[in-house]
């Protein structure tokens, strides 16, 4: 956990770190400034190992005077250490009289001091085990950064660091997507097994590098102390890795699970699954997977994935603008699919099991249920109309399930060529835009993004178009009672709000990925704030 300033003091942020459950901090010399607080640190009792960096401006940090200086000063302050210190590796290599200076601080060749040998076992919290005696000798973190980009080869720019057992290789670079975070993941699993190794994909990108680097034997992981004090883009708090991603549990054998889309950082999905996984003590995680909207990038997405299954993937959420992208994947590999998936054409669950892909669409199931559950006539009755509203990628979901359920099935759109293209397709009804307030339905399925934040003032349909004893199913979720729902309770009408659907939807895709069902009620609990949700 970086300390990168230096207020409060030192001792005190330390002492916050180490109550948040960090192993090692990262002293930020160059972010702090004081160099005389740091020494007052250096010189106090201290609990927790310190990882010692002076970074460069060349290499993303914010020291931008003389590299003699900065050499010297983190040979002074590495005397007053036992930990690490994190030198770029082209400092390193820039002199035989550098290397020099680095040797009276740090172990650079051969095997590891006994003080320190932890190289072998290559987990963040056995640098935990660490004595804290005085003047012992440090281990060296060689570094490489990327602040723009993930390198195309990986490998290439790690093997050039110097193979001693004693150093600690790390490449920190930005990852601009899920792909590139996968690239990473997978080189990491390669290297962690020889080498004592940190590979970290920076932004929101490589959220997924950061908890998975426990999986895969990084030699640590980062955190920022809060939202606020990340010292690199992407850090996540403490509570955030321990809490949400359960990086405690996290260890060889966790199956990983995810959600892919763009974008991806707003989704409830993590919440729910990671908190269903964690009480029915099912021992995965997951993550999200940003992955640009074009079915290119998702290809290469799904076909790093296919041939990696020593990232241990077990299933994927799919989200908008891929849920099309998934269909057409798995349609040209033959892969299997549920009914729904292929009616609708679109796949909103992944699942990967020996190896085979299957594709669902728990959206389908979801509306499916919704409709069922909305009584407005006898048993075994259909609705005579549902109206659809809107033809989007839910809505096509919508439309696709309730076809069959209905005796007329109309569609409204803004733009009215795509509601006639999907009546064509399913052999349904359109009408004008204008006309959807005419339709008189049993049934209103909202699909529409009309009402959502930070426009919670719009409905896409006047309350005096609704039919009281209607049922009215919205898909908007933010925020949970949408005006339109707010209408409808007032007119007399059964409501099921977005919310109801999310939760049904990601309960189907729990059971189908671990066969077994979630806590009753609990994901709704999460959603509804009535559960406490891990942070
Ligand atoms: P989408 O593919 O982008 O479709 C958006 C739809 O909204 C289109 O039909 C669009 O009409 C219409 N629209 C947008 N602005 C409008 C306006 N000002 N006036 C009238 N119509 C407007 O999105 P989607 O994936 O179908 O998602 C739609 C909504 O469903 C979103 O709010 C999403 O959050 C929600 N959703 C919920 C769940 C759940 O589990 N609860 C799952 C998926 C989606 P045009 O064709 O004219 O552009």
């Amino acid at each position: 956990m970086p300390i990168i300033s230096n207020r409060p003091p030192l001792d005190e942020q330390a002492a916050r770190a180490r109550a948040a459950g960090a192993n090692v901090i990262e002293l930020r010399v160059d972010l702090i400034g004081n160099i005389t607080a740091v020494e007052r640190f250096l010189n106090g009792p201290r609990m927790t190992p310190c990882i010692l960096t002076v970074r460069s401006a060349a290499e993303g940090g914010a020291w931008d005077g003389p590299d003699d200086e900065r050499i010297a000063l983190i040979e002074r302050l590495g005397l007053l250490m036992p930990g690490y210190v994190d030198v770029e590796l082209v400092t390193f290599q820039r002199s035989a009289n550098l290397r020099q200076k680095l040797g009276l601080i740090a172990e650079l060749n051969g095997g590891a001091s006994a003080a320190h040998a932890i190289g072998a076992r290559s987990k963040a919290e056995n640098a935990l085990a660490e004595p804290t005696t005085r003047r012992a000798r440090n281990r060296l973190i060689l570094s490489v950064h990327d602040v723009h980009a993930t390198p195309s080869d990986i490998a290439g720019v790690m093997n050039r660091f110097p193979g001693s057992p004693a150093l600690i290789h790390k490449g920190s670079f930005v990852a601009r997507d899920g792909c590139d975070a996968l690239r990473i993941l997978i080189e990491l699993e390669r290297r962690a097994r020889q080498q004592p190794t940190i590979l970290i994909g920076m932004g929101e990108a490589g959220v997924a590098t950061r908890i998975l680097a426990r999986k895969f034997g990084a030699f640590l992981s980062f955190a920022a102390f809060d939202n606020e004090s990340e010292s690199a883009p992407g850090q996540l708090a403490p509570a955030t890795m321990r809490g949400l991603y359960r990086w405690d549990s996290i260890d060889g054998h966790t199956a990983v699970y995810g959600i892919v889309g763009w974008p991806v950082g707003h989704s409830k999905s993590p919440l729910v699954h990671n908190a269903g996984m964690a009480a029915n003590g099912v021992n995965g995680v997951y993550l999200p997977w940003p992955v640009a909207p074009d079915y290119e990038a998702f290809a290469r997405f799904m076909d790093t994935l296919a041939d990696s299954p020593q990232l241990g993937l077990r299933g994927l959420s799919v989200t908008i603008p891929h849920k099309e992208n998934a269909f057409r994947w798995l349609s040209e590999r033959g892969a299997n699919m549920s009914e729904p998936a292929r009616r609708c054409g679109a796949v909103n669950t992944l699942s990967l099991s020996d190896g085979q892909w299957r594709g669902d669409n728990t959206d389908a199931q979801a509306l499916a249920e919704m409709i069922a559950l909305a009584s407005w006539a006898g048993p075994g009755e259909k609705p005579r109309t549902i109206l659809v509203l809107g033809s989007g990628g839910i809505a096509r979901a919508a439309i696709a399930t309730a076809q069959p359920l209905a005796e007329r099935l109309v569609i409204a759109n803004r733009t009215e060529s795509r509601a006639a293209a999907l009546a064509a397709e399913f052999a349904c009804e359109s009408v004008a835009w204008s006309a959807r307030t005419d339709v008189s339905p049993d049934v209103v399925i909202q699909c529409t993004s009309l009402g959502m934040h930070p426009r919670s003032d719009e409905s896409p349909l006047p309350p005096d178009a609704l039919l009281p004893n209607s049922t009215v199913i919205e898909t908007v979720y933010a925020p949970p009672r949408t005006r339109l729902l707010q209408d409808a309770a007032a007119r007399g009408c059964r409501t099921v709000s977005g919310v109801d659907l999310f939760i049904a939807q990601a309960e189907r895709q729990f059971e189908l990925w671990q066969g077994q069902s979630p806590p009753q009620g609990l994901f709704a609990q999460l959603l509804n704030g009535q559960a406490p949700a891990p942070r």
